[in-house]
């Protein structure tokens, strides 16, 4: 009797009976299938469609077991937006000495984004260019010897020298460091340069498609916008554009910054830039979902690894081959997807320490989400041991190897090492070191606040590097980033089980800590 109800109702009871792979890789499939469809219109940070996203992960949380971890006993960590964008595509003048004036072309020279500070932006002031703008006493580099910008506008060429190390090289790359420099050098104004390695990489004609979509900060306590370098960028100049600012010195500096040294000396321009500038400000509303699995351990559960993915995306965009909702099935309903089931891997095994989950907002917006998250932690910012972050896993191949960006700047590279060795899979260096991918994602705004990080890419190996340029190339943050993809979500499970492996390995093992005398280190560590 008791084993013919068991044959008979147990499947009833528990759905059909599946091994662990088959089980991981449908419940995958399932939370996709509903995160990337149509009807979520692309997750944008700030619509309710992102808000039912929002929903379908807390219950998903609710679900699995996790304990509500945002405010108020909810899985909900409230993060209120401001948003911006452009009004209009500006008007930019070039001009000589001579009174002679050069009109800048919207869309083939420059495009312009919007600013959060000023609705209304009006600046002429002297060009001065700064090469990379890259100031690294390391190195013994400063793009700004010798140059005075005070009260001028500074002029960047985008990305950083290639001979720097994958990891500092997106540092020293990323704009955040690039306007922080500018305005410690006194500059009133900034200028970013396509170079000929990034406009291979993000064609400008992809830029100007999506140039009236929102960007994004987080509101303080006092309800004023987060700008760390308050430092209106007035305009993204393309290789085209570049030739009006530096005219027959272009050839010389393009090809210069493409040079391992990239030495590119900085000069004074003979012009003066006259931008006007117009920008749609508004508050937005959003929310991170957080949820919790205890520590099993008493002296350890007050400790937090963190296991954050971002839901949102970009929305609805003017439309390509007749189709606009961007449903980021690769970017990122995939990794948001792994990271539940990461969770669900838990059931039952609770590590020593606490797991966070953090799904968060406005990633595409500059990881600002996690950023809020990271500067207003639901647990006590001293607690967080390490963060692992899941972004845009490429599943549509069965990857062998993967990319562990940050691992080897902390005890958390020797945990990935026995992680992937145990699943047999290796680990490669950074395969494509120009798209400064280190931070690029969620991981990068632990890290800045003295967290140890590692944020895996799925590697070149079997496949991999034809996959991924081919995803990069035609779906990255296009329409057809959805679910005609030819998703393994097989692979998705492996992929979940990976940093199951690796989160288990951090919340079981001794806190993770900075490797003596880290670059990120030095530059965030005493913030905790
Ligand atoms: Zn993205």
């Amino acid at each position: 009797m008791k084993r013919f109800l068991a044959v008979l109702f147990l499947p009833l009871l528990l759905g059909p009976i599946m091994a662990q792979p088959e089980q991981s890789a449908a419940n995958i499939k399932a939370d996709m299938a509903f995160l990337a469809s149509d009807k979520l219109k692309g997750r944008e940070a700030g619509t309710p469609e992102y808000d039912m996203a929002a929903k379908y992960v807390a219950d998903q949380m609710k679900q699995i077991g996790l304990a509500p971890m945002g405010a108020k006993g909810s899985y909900f960590q409230h993060v209120p937006l401001l948003a911006y964008r452009t009004r209009d595509q500006g008007v930019l003048s070039l001009h000589e000495r001579s009174g002679h004036a050069t009109p800048l072309v919207f869309g083939t020279d420059y495009l312009v984004r919007g600013n959060p500070l000023s609705a209304d932006l009006s600046v002429d002031a002297p060009l001065v260019f700064v090469g990379f703008g890259v100031v690294a006493p390391e190195h013994r580099r400063d793009d700004y010897a010798g140059l005075d910008v005070t009260g001028k506008i500074v002029v960047a060429l985008s990305g950083a020298p290639k001979f720097l190390q994958s990891e500092e090289r997106a540092y020293y790359g990323n704009a955040r460091n690039k306007l922080a420099a500018a305005r410690a050098h006194g500059a009133v104004g900034f200028v970013l340069v396509d170079t000929l390695t990034g406009e291979k990489l993000y064609p400008f004609a992809n830029a100007v498609r999506q140039y009236q979509s929102w960007g994004m900060t987080w509101r303080k306590a006092d309800g004023k916008p987060f700008v760390p370098s308050p430092l209106p960028v007035l305009a993204s100049v393309s290789v085209t554009g570049a030739h009006k600012l530096f005219g027959t010195d272009t050839g010389r500096i393009l090809a210069a910054a493409e040079t391992k040294e990239g030495d590119v000396r900085g000069f004074a321009l003979p012009l003066s830039l006259r931008a006007v500038l117009h920008s749609e400000i508004k508050t937005v509303e959003s929310e991170n979902i957080v949820g919790l699995l205890p520590g099993a351990d008493p002296k350890l559960r007050g400790e937090y690894v963190v296991l954050s993915a971002h839901l949102d995306h970009i929305g609805v965009t003017p439309p390509v081959n007749g189709d606009s909702i961007n449903n980021g099935a690769l970017d990122n309903a995939s990794g948001v997807a792994t990271t539940l089931e990461v969770a669900r891997l838990f059931h039952g095994k609770a590590s020593r320490r606490s797991v966070l989950f953090l799904i968060d907002t406005a990633e595409e917006k500059g990881l600002i989400g996690a950023e809020y998250f990271a500067h207003n932690p639901t647990v006590p910012r001293s607690s967080i041991a390490a963060d692992v972050d899941l972004d845009m896993p490429i599943l549509t191949y069965d990857f062998t190897d993967v990319t562990a960006y940050g691992a080897d700047r902390s005890s958390v590279g020797p945990s990935v090492r026995r992680a992937a060795t145990r699943m047999d899979i290796k680990l490669s260096p950074d395969p494509e070191p120009d798209e400064g991918i280190f931070t690029r994602s969620d991981h990068y705004r632990f890290v800045e606040q003295g967290v140890p990080a590692v944020f895996l890419v799925t590697g070149f190996a079997n496949g991999g590097e034809a996959a991924t340029k081919f995803f990069l190339k035609n779906h990255y943050h296009k329409p057809s980033d959805d679910l005609s993809q030819p998703i393994r979500y097989d692979v998705g499970a492996k992929f979940a089980r990976l940093n199951y492996q690796i989160t288990r390995e951090l919340a079981d093992g001794t806190r993770p800590s900075w490797n003596k005398g880290d670059f990120f280190a030095a530059k965030f560590a005493g913030k905790k």
